[in-house]
C-alpha cells in the first residue's frame, strides 16, 4: 500500500470510534475484526471496573484503582475518559498518538461521553455506532452474557436508550444482526474512508512538491 501512492511516514492512520450500547457485540465484533484483518490496531483502555472472568490486565484492559486512574487523568496521560454506571473508563493517550504517527488505524471501543470528546479532538476520525437488531434482542444478550448482576443489567439497559439516541453524533450506524455482516460492514466502511479524498489531498501533496521544484 505505501509504495504505489508514495506514502509518506508524515502521513497519519485514520483513529476509528466504535461505540453502541453494553451488550450490542463490540467486543465480539472486534474479536472477529482483528481475526480476518492484522491493519488496524485496537487500543486498550483503562478502567476501574472489576475484571471479569477470562479478562487479563493489560490485554482487554489496565486495570486500575480510582486513585492510579485519578492520576493517570492528572498527569494528562488520557486521551478522553467517562464515568460509565459507576465506573471509570478512559483511553490511554500515548499509545493512540503513536500509533497514528506511524500511519496505523486504529479503534477505540468507547461509549458515547468519551466518543464525543475524541471528535473534538478529531474531528477527522471515523465514528460507527453499532446498533442491536433490537432492544429485546439487547436485553438478552447482555443477560446471554452472564457478566453481570441484575441490577448492572437494568442500569445499562436504561444507559442504552440515552446511548442510542446520541448516535446522530456519529458518521456511520451498522445494525449487528450477525458477527461477519457487521464485520464486513465495517472493513467497507474503512475501506471507502481510505479514498476519501480529503485523505488522498494529503497523501499525493509531496508529489506536487516535487514537480513544481
Ligand atoms: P459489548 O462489548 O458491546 O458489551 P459483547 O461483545 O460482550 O458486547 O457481546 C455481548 C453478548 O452478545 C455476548 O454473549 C456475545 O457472544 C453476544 N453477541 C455479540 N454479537 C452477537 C450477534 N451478532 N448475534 C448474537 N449474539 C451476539
Ligand atoms: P464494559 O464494562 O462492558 O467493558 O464497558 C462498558 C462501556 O465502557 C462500554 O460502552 C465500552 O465501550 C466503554 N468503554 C470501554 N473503554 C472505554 C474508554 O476508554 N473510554 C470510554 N469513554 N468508554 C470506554
Amino acid at each position: 500500500m505505501t509504495s504505489n501512492v508514495g506514502y509518506t511516514p508524515a502521513d497519519k492512520g485514520i483513529l476509528i470510534v466504535l461505540s453502541g450500547p453494553s451488550g450490542v457485540g463490540k467486543g465480539t465484533v472486534c474479536k472477529a475484526l482483528r481475526s480476518c484483518t492484522s491493519d488496524i490496531v485496537y487500543s486498550v483502555s483503562a478502567t476501574t471496573r472489576a475484571p471479569r472472568q477470562g479478562e487479563t490486565d493489560g490485554v482487554n484492559y489496565f486495570f486500575k484503582t480510582r486513585e492510579q486512574f485519578r492520576q493517570m487523568i492528572e498527569q494528562d496521560q488520557m486521551l478522553e475518559w467517562a464515568e460509565y454506571v459507576g465506573n471509570y473508563y478512559g483511553t490511554p493517550r500515548k499509545f493512540v498518538e503513536d500509533t497514528l504517527n506511524t500511519g496505523k488505524d486504529i479503534i477505540l471501543e468507547i461509549e458515547v461521553q468519551g466518543a464525543l470528546k475524541v471528535k473534538q479532538k478529531f474531528p477527522e476520525g471515523v465514528f460507527i455506532f453499532l446498533l442491536p437488531p433490537s432492544l429485546p434482542e439487547l436485553e438478552s444478550r447482555i443477560v446471554g452474557r452472564g457478566t453481570e448482576s441484575e441490577e448492572t443489567i437494568r442500569n445499562r439497559m436504561s444507559v442504552a436508550v440515552d446511548e442510542i439516541a446520541m448516535m446522530e453524533h456519529y458518521d456511520y450506524a451498522i445494525v449487528n444482526d450477525q458477527v461477519d455482516l457487521a464485520c464486513s460492514r465495517i472493513r467497507s466502511i474503512l475501506t471507502a474512508e481510505h479514498y476519501r479524498k480529503d485523505r488522498m489531498v494529503s497523501k499525493i501533496q509531496h508529489w506536487m512538491a516535487e514537480v513544481k521544484k
